[in-house]
């Protein structure tokens, strides 16, 4: 065989492997990020991840990418043993990079959204939720709801469109009253956070900016709430005032969502470091026991919104705290 045949053998089969995934998702994809001038999936791997819980189908949808430095999400680590463990994980020392893991449920005719996503409010790499939802054949008037586990930018980014508009056009959008009253009505102090002063500024500013097309629609809940049949809401305060987690359950199945519990396992859950965002660390750490040893009890499947995608597991309970099990990939 010669080598001009080789390379075209492997030229068909590349196109051959190519194709089938850049057809119809490809192109509704393309059309997505030309209408909402949001990022892209073109080229790359897959972003959404389909699983069941009882009846109801959900699925993971990836706004793509966040991130910092591994300090901000470990602030009372000791700087040794912080770079070691990162070290040990094959991560790099300067950057810890989070995943924007909202989830999708469709349950009795109603399609609700998990997360808005942080769009392009924290640095380029968010935005690609609109990309997933046309990889599965979605539009975004196709979301009926949208429920926040807390206000931050990461959370609330998509619900407005490049130039000002509801992304979600006819989705009604839940938020927990107490993040509401806090960073909406209020000025919110952030000198909590650490990070510098005009990146605090930046972070409330992109709150009330993503949430500003649906200011007069929000619907109200209080941690605790059922949303709807299927989808309760579990206090899980101290990250913010109003922050919750989700259950989402069907017949014997449950999947128990932790919004901002933990930012990433290995410095969160492999080891008990307090994320630096998180305004009442005390009241955090009790939410964060309490609904882990919940998990590790009932072996409850679990996603973890800023985890490696798709961000599904479980927690262990060990002899000095946590481990994450992450979940085999089923096709
Ligand atoms: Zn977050």
């Amino acid at each position: 065989m010669n080598r001009r045949k080789v390379i075209l053998t492997a030229a068909s089969v590349a196109a051959g492997v190519i194709l089938p995934t850049g057809g119809t998702a490809f192109g509704q994809a393309v059309s997505a990020a030309t209408s909402m001038s949001q990022g892209g999936n073109v080229g790359g791997n897959v972003g959404y991840y389909r699983l069941n819980v009882g009846d109801i189908s959900a699925t993971v949808l990836s706004d793509g990418l966040i991130g910092g430095s591994p300090r901000i999400y470990a602030s009372n680590a000791p700087e040794v043993e912080l770079e070691e463990v990162l070290r040990q994980a094959f991560l790099p020392s300067d950057h810890l990079t989070l995943n924007l893991n909202t989830l999708l449920i469709e349950t009795n005719g109603r399609r609700i959204l998990l997360e808005a996503g942080a769009g392009q409010t924290m640095g380029p790499q968010g935005g690609r939720l609109f990309d997933n939802l046309a990889a599965i054949g979605l539009r975004p008037e196709d979301i009926d709801v949208v429920v926040v586990s807390h206000t931050h930018p990461d959370h609330v980014g998509n619900l407005r469109t490049v130039d000002g508009g509801k992304a979600f056009p006819r989705a009604t959008v839940f938020v927990p009253r107490d993040d509401w009253n806090f960073f909406i009505l209020s000025e919110p102090d952030l000198s909590y956070m650490p990070v510098p002063e005009d990146f605090r500024r930046n972070f409330a500013a992109a709150i009330r900016r993503s949430v500003e097309p649906v200011m007069n629609e929000i619907e109200f809940y209080e941690a605790g709430a059922e949303i709807v049949p299927g989808l309760t809401t579990l206090p899980a305060l101290g990250h913010t005032p109003g922050m919750v987690n989700f259950l989402v359950h069907s017949g014997n199945d449950q999947l128990l969502l932790t919004a901002d519990l933990a930012y990433h396992p290995i410095v969160n859950i492999d080891h008990s470091w307090l994320p630096g965002p998180d305004r009442d660390k005390d009241k955090a750490l009790a939410s964060r026991r309490r609904i882990f040893d919940m998990a590790a009890a009932d072996r409850i499947p679990v996603l973890g919104f800023h985890f490696p995608f798709p961000g599904l597991g479980r927690m262990l309970k060990t002899d000095t705290g946590y481990a994450w099990v992450p979940a085999n990939w089923q096709f």
